[in-house]
């Protein structure tokens, strides 16, 4: 079975954990500062926040940007549902913005206009957060001027996008946005097994994010709230959480940061074969922007014919290629349509989702692979 993501570890990666496994310091110890730094050198952003977990990077992202019950908090339908969630862990109220059909990212005219609307009515949200699908950026010059222009923060979920550019900045560099979030879970770009990065430029936002990490516990002296104690003395100020990050993880993570080129290098490469081994048959690539460079996490292409889909999908899991969909809309979701969303409510995300097929994509796929996924798609179509 070919699946369509997986890890590439080398010996590097594993002796950097096993190292770890030797030391004093499983958690809290020097390997997570040293990730953090990596990838600030990475992005350009001045400072890293590691979390456990891409989600729970979302939610402290909210957190320190004071997202609460009242607030109302919008993303894209076409998403993993943890873009989603994060509001609802604070108490805010999400909705969806719809997708460009061609790229399944958020739509800059669809914002506009939703957001003309909400002026009107009084329901501006207080943040957006838009979703680099396959790890293409999204258009964050037209969302970051919608953003001056209504006064809501912006939290780019980059959880594909590690490793691409968007106008020669890289994703994460924060430079169109207030946080970026990475995630690191084995099937994305690098991992550190289960793990998440937050990013920004302002130091305050990091403060916050560090707080709601560990229990929304300060240890700095300057500060205390209270008289210090002794050299014991913690204070906590905010109800935070443990979503740190093992030193473990970090290790693993680290090790990545020093192949994340290269497999973005193999990724792009991948993509350009599959454009000419596809470009008789009646699909069409999901593409990237013109004015950026994208990680390609994903390999998704819209099937001309969307009703084939479902057979295409079920032929090409016979013939081992163990396709995917990326992804049913959130708000289709049982728990979502609890919420009152009802089929019809993006349109386009809706046709996007019904036409699209995940083919393999990862470092170390063969060209015998490649081969076979391409001639089975064309005997499935
Ligand atoms: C994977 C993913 C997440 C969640 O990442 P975790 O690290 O598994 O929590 C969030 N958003 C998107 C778009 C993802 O693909």
């Amino acid at each position: 079975m070919i699946p369509y993501g997986k890890q590439d570890l080398n010996q590097s990666d594993i002796d950097a954990v096993v190292d770890v496994l030797k030391s004093n310091w499983l958690t809290q110890g020097p390997q997570v500062p040293a990730f953090e730094q990596s990838i600030c050198d990475y992005t350009g952003a001045r400072h890293a926040i590691a979390v456990n977990s891409a989600t729970s990077a979302l939610h402290i992202a909210c957190l320190a940007l004071d997202i609460g019950p009242g607030d109302r908090v919008w993303t894209s339908p076409i998403t993993f549902v943890a873009s989603a969630n994060c509001a609802l862990y604070c108490g805010a109220e999400v909705d969806f913005v719809d997708v460009d059909e061609a790229t399944g990212n958020m739509c800059p005219a669809a914002l506009a206009s939703k957001l003309a609307l909400a002026k009107q009515a009084g329901t501006l949200p207080r943040v957006v957060i838009p979703v680099h699908l396959c790890g293409h950026s999204c258009d964050m010059q037209a969302i970051a001027e919608l953003a001056k222009e209504y006064g809501f923060r912006v939290i780019e979920d980059a959880s594909h996008g590690i490793g691409g550019s968007y106008q020669g900045h890289k994703l994460g560099s924060c430079e169109f946005s207030d946080i970026t979030v990475f995630s690191f879970h084995p099937v994305k770009i690098i991992t550190s097994a289960e793990g998440g990065m937050a990013t920004t430029n302002c130091a305050s936002l990091a403060q916050k994010m560090a707080m709601f990490r560990s229990h929304g516990i300060i240890r700095d002296a300057g500060e205390m709230l209270r008289p210090d104690e002794g050299d014991w003395y913690y204070e906590q100020h905010q109800l935070g959480f443990n979503y740190r990050m093992t030193d473990m993880q970090a290790a693993l993570g680290l090790s990545q940061m020093s192949r994340l080129d290269e497999f973005v290098a193999q990724r792009n490469t991948l993509a350009q074969q599959y454009d000419e081994l596809l470009a008789e048959l009646p699909v069409t690539q999901v593409a990237p922007l013109p004015d950026s460079f994208s990680a390609r996490h994903l390999q998704v292409v819209r099937l001309h014919n969307a009703s084939d889909r479902k057979s295409a999908f079920n032929a090409m899991r016979e013939r081992g290629v163990h396709v995917h969909v990326h992804y049913f809309p959130v708000y289709l979701q049982p728990y979502y349509l609890n919420l009152g969303f009802t089929e019809g409510y993006c349109e386009n995300a809706e046709r996007f989702y019904q036409s699209i097929l995940t083919l393999p994509l990862y470092p170390n796929l063969t060209n015998d692979e490649l081969s076979h996924i391409a001639e089975s798609l064309a005997e499935c179509l």
